[in-house]
């Protein structure tokens, strides 16, 4: 059976697991080694498993944790070549580091294949990913993404679990806090995923046969697991789902590890 949690899920940090067996993949490294090898405890999940961590893009929340992490553990990073790129550039990554561009073709990584797709973020190339299993299943990971283009629900749609970002309540956001700009650019087609359209997206991959959902990278202050939850389930009646029945939706939790969803 193939399985999925999340490590930590946020603005303060994104960490996602997926294995098969004993083997396992880890998406991005926002928190500290620290942090990141607890979660795995907790997980009893041995380092020496790791298979490989593949990083979206190169934002703190991302990233921050990887290269203290790959100076004590040897494991490959893969990801798309402007971010292998940036990371390298910028020091993010530990010189040894072995960087493997991932795009453009089916990349078999210990136990699993994986194939990345471009995500709209103001990144150097932000990329998410569908990543089969050895059963044959496939998950397909989507974060730090402005709108869900062609591209993106192509790939999702071939997914038996979808992990899907569900950043921001557009009210919350705008009668919130931040400045203008920083308002702006969240609500951008290079910024972030609201509520509305993750909602919307999940009625299209359960009109598709999907049923299970993991949302996540929720703002800590334009949204909250309430309502991200609500409004996901509302869009599910409207369009004549009765979620508890007909699917599992699961809002990540952003200081802990994540009750796991096996697909
Ligand atoms: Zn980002
Ligand atoms: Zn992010």
């Amino acid at each position: 059976m193939a399985k999925f949690t999340t490590l930590y899920s946020g603005s303060s940090g994104n960490c996602a697991y997926i294995s098969s067996g004993e083997g396992y993949l880890l998406v991005d490294m926002g928190k500290s080694c620290r942090t990141t090898v607890e979660g795995l405890k907790t997980l009893g999940a041995p380092i020496s498993n790791l298979q490989g961590v593949l990083v979206t893009h190169e934002h703190s929340d991302h990233v921050g944790g990887l290269n203290v992490f790959l100076k004590k553990y040897k494991v490959p990073v893969y990801s798309s070549a402007d971010t292998l790129d940036f990371l390298y550039t910028n020091r993010l990554v530990p010189e040894s580091a072995e960087l493997i561009d991932i795009d453009g073709r089916t990349e078999h990584i210990g136990d699993f294949s994986v194939q990345s797709f471009e995500t709209s973020h103001d990144s150097a190339a932000c990329r998410g990913y569908r990543i089969e299993t050895p059963e044959g299943k496939a998950a397909a990971i989507a974060t730090d993404l402005g709108y869900v283009s062609d591209e993106v629900l192509a790939n999702l749609l071939l997914a038996d679990f979808v992990s899907l970002e569900a950043n921001y309540d557009l009210d919350m956001l705008m009668h919130g806090s931040y400045p203008y700009y920083l308002k702006t650019r969240i609500a951008s087609s290079r910024g972030h995923l609201c509520n509305e359209e993750c909602a919307e997206t999940i009625v299209k991959l359960m009109q598709n046969g999907c049923k299970k959902f993991a949302l996540c990278h929720v703002s800590k202050e334009n949204n909250t697991p309430e309502t991200v939850y609500s409004t996901v389930m509302r869009t599910l009646a409207k369009n004549g789902f009765v979620p508890e029945k007909d699917c599992l939706v699961q809002v990540a939790e952003r200081y802990a590890v994540s009750p796991i969803i096996e697909f």
